[in-house]
């Protein structure tokens, strides 16, 4: 038996935990091409909210009945493909559940000379590779003035260590003071704030009187209105997220300085990183060399057990993560 959890009905807004079940799922003996995964940790991540909507989105929505999905790290128990023995370590999408049986081509296999498996799905793992493919994609170079919103989160302290890496001079804004503290002592950004406290745009004059180059957008809202007229011309703007209005049961209008884009000849490209897979070893050498050297840390925020999967989920909404949230299986 193995444990999961399922969407018991679609949220309206914010979620509940009467969105979701916890239920046990029969794991029936495996069958030729086949593998038996015990996961270690899965990730719970921001993207999955709009999959509990109903209708066509850039990915399918998630069943009613059905266990949900996501990233997942774990070890193999069994194995009835050639691809795979017990105890080799996979990233798979079928997170949210204790143990899974996959086809070898669902499979990922990674390192086991790693700390702890968890930087798979973190620096090392989907979020990292957002954080470079996104810096990627704007051609972010040194020199750069960078404002990265939701700095704090995997995302963002990945996209603001990178950058760093990169001899730009970054700015980040989250949620707490805390969070702002681990920003410039550990992280070394050049400037952080946190964005609940005065205008964003006043703070972003404060960091960078001259204006940014680059706005890393993770949040949308507020925050991609203050960076519109922040940004010098030419600008480029990287969409990759706009948590701040996930839960909106009605969509909110766009920034009223729209206009921004014209007068300062912007550049605004959309991000998704399922389009980056294939330079997951490029990335992976790049990142992952910087984090075997030391130079680039992997923090994360660890939930423990599936029954707590949900409110780690929910914790997203309300910032209860610094770094990746994830949550450890076994
Ligand atoms: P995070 O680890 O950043 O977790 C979410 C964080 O968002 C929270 O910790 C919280 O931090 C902040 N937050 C929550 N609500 C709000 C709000 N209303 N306004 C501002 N900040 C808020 O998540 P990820 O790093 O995984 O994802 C970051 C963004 O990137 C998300 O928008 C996500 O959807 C997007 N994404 C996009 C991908 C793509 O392919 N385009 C792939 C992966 C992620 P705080 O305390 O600072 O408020």
């Amino acid at each position: 038996m193995s444990r999961e959890i399922r969407l018991a009905s679609r949220p309206e807004g914010l979620p509940t935990a009467a969105n979701f079940a916890l239920a046990q799922a029969e794991l029936k003996e495996l069958q030729d091409r086949q593998v038996l995964v015990r996961n270690s940790f899965m990730s719970v991540d921001p993207y999955m909210r709009g999959r509990k909507n109903e209708g066509p989105s850039y990915v399918a929505p998630f069943e009613i009945g059905k266990p949900l999905e996501g990233g997942a790290v774990g070890e193999v128990v069994e194995s009835r493909a050639n691809e795979f023995k017990p105890g080799d370590v996979v990233v798979s999408n079928y997170g949210w559940r204790e143990c899974l049986v996959a086809s070898p081509e669902e499979l990922h296999s990674v390192s086991r000379e790693v700390e702890s498996f968890s930087v798979y799905l973190g620096a090392l793992g989907m979020t990292g590779l957002t954080a470079w493919a996104g810096l990627n994609l704007v051609e972010v170079k040194a020199g750069d003035v960078i404002y990265i919103s939701g700095a704090a989160g995997a995302v963002g302290n990945v996209a603001g260590q990178i950058a760093k890496l990169r001899g730009c001079r970054v700015i980040g804004s989250a949620g707490t003071m805390e969070k702002v503290a681990w920003l410039k002592g550990e992280l070394g950004f050049d400037y952080a704030f946190n964005y609940k406290v005065g205008s964003i745009l006043e703070h972003l004059r404060l960091a960078a009187p001259d204006g940014i180059d680059v706005y890393f957008d993770n949040v949308g809202g507020d925050s991609l209105e203050a960076a519109l007229t922040a940004l010098r011309v030419r600008g480029r703007i990287i969409a990759c997220g706009g948590i701040s209005g996930y839960n909106e049961v009605y969509l909110r209008p766009g920034p009223p300085n729209l206009f921004n884009m014209t007068t300062k000849r912007l550049t605004m490209k959309g991000l998704i990183v399922g389009d980056w897979l294939d330079r997951r070893g490029e990335f992976e050498s790049e990142v992952g060399g910087y984090f075997q050297a030391g130079k680039l840390k992997n923090k994360e925020t660890v939930v423990d057990g599936i029954d707590n999967a949900v409110s780690a989920f929910l914790g997203l909404f309300s910032g209860s993560n610094v770094g990746k949230m994830v949550v450890k299986l076994a």
